[in-house]
């Protein structure tokens, strides 16, 4: 009997997953389970909570509680919640680590962007917006929990943090419920919840430059990791490329790099920081990320050239080679 049981559970266990397009992008979840309905069920539950962070914390939607705070509160402070609270108050947090790299006030200038549209901001436009942009405008009651702008016309978005706090989520739910093994996808966030029983997940890492194609493959297991493109929302015009990393400093999209990676163990963080390092540039990004003991990063500049934060060692003779020609 028992051994009838032990050969036929492995039968029925299996990864149970789904993507979905959600947040203007996809959300994937692949989990291990034993039980066919219970690893469905959990499956739904990791999109309910997406769809509802994502409710609270679009732009996009026009009820959402952030639509709500960037209409109101210049005049006055908006009830924004715990959750979202602390959410920015996060982001706050990685503005100051980051020198201002890293801020949600970019969306004063960045609402002017529509990328499917193919349209920008003019330079007065800019011009008019970019006092707008400083993360010293948001001013949080933690007690009351509410969210106040210090000057007419500050917009934020979360744009650059949310994802990673959704796949963060979708992991929780999944470790309390008991699942060992499973990975949790938002666009270009993941957060993995042990291995692919046994194996470690091999993450790849898009090529900038070659639809489909990866530059770099990472063996990861129970961690985070999230890149940050110019490839994911763009439009080119006249040789240049628009995309949707601004450089809070001039308002317009920040340069010299292709794409940035991060890991470590929080999704939160490798979202905001992968955006940061794209925005900081090699040197500075890097030089940021040798200060955070458990974030490592990889970094493809606008040559094509890769590089790699101190603690990882990178595949030899292979360190330098464009992934592009
Ligand atoms: P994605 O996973 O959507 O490709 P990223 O993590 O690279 O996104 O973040 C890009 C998003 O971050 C943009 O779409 C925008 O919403 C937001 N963002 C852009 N520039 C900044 C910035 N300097 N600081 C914080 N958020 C930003
Ligand atoms: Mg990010």
């Amino acid at each position: 009997m028992v051994l009838i049981l032990l050969i036929s559970m492995p039968l029925q266990a299996e990864w149970h997953g789904e993507a979905r397009p959600l947040m203007g992008t996809e959300v994937s979840v692949w989990l291990w389970h034993e039980d066919e309905a219970e690893g469905q069920r959990l499956v739904d539950a990791v999109f309910d909570e997406a769809s509802r962070i994502n409710e609270h914390m679009s732009t996009y939607i026009e009820s959402s509680t952030i639509s709500e705070v960037n209409r109101r509160a210049a005049r006055e402070p908006v009830y924004a919640g715990t959750e979202l609270l602390t959410l920015i108050e996060r982001a706050l947090d990685i503005s100051e680590l980051t020198h201002g790299a890293f801020d949600i006030t970019y969306d004063s200038v960045g609402q002017h962007y529509d990328f499917r549209e193919r349209t920008r901001p003019s330079e007065t436009m800019i011009e008019e917006e970019l006092d707008r942009i400083d993360y010293r405008l948001v001013e949080l009651d933690r007690v009351a929990s509410t969210v106040r702008f210090l000057r007419d016309g500050v917009r934020i978005n979360l744009g650059g943090i949310a994802k990673g706090y959704v796949v963060e989520r979708g992991v929780d739910i999944l470790r309390v419920s008991g699942v060992e093994h499973a990975i949790v996808t938002a666009g270009g966030d993941s957060r993995m919840l042990g291995n692919r029983r046994g194996r470690p997940f091999m993450i790849g890492i898009r090529d900038p430059r070659r639809d489909g194609e990866v530059a770099i493959s990472v063996p990861l297991e129970n961690e985070a990791i999230s890149t940050s493109g110019d490839y994911e929302r763009f439009f080119d015009e006249d040789g240049i490329r628009y995309h949707h990393i601004i450089q809070p400093e001039t308002g317009t999209p920040a340069e010299g790099v292709h794409s940035a990676t991060v890991f470590g163990p929080d999704a939160v963080m490798t979202d905001a920081l992968s955006t940061s390092v794209f925005v900081m540039g090699v040197d500075r990004g890097l030089r940021l990320i040798a200060t955070l003991p458990d974030y490592e990063s990889i970094v493809i500049d606008a040559q094509g050239r890769i590089y790699y934060s101190d603690g990882l060692q990178p595949p030899e003779s292979d360190e330098t080679t464009p992934p592009g020609g």
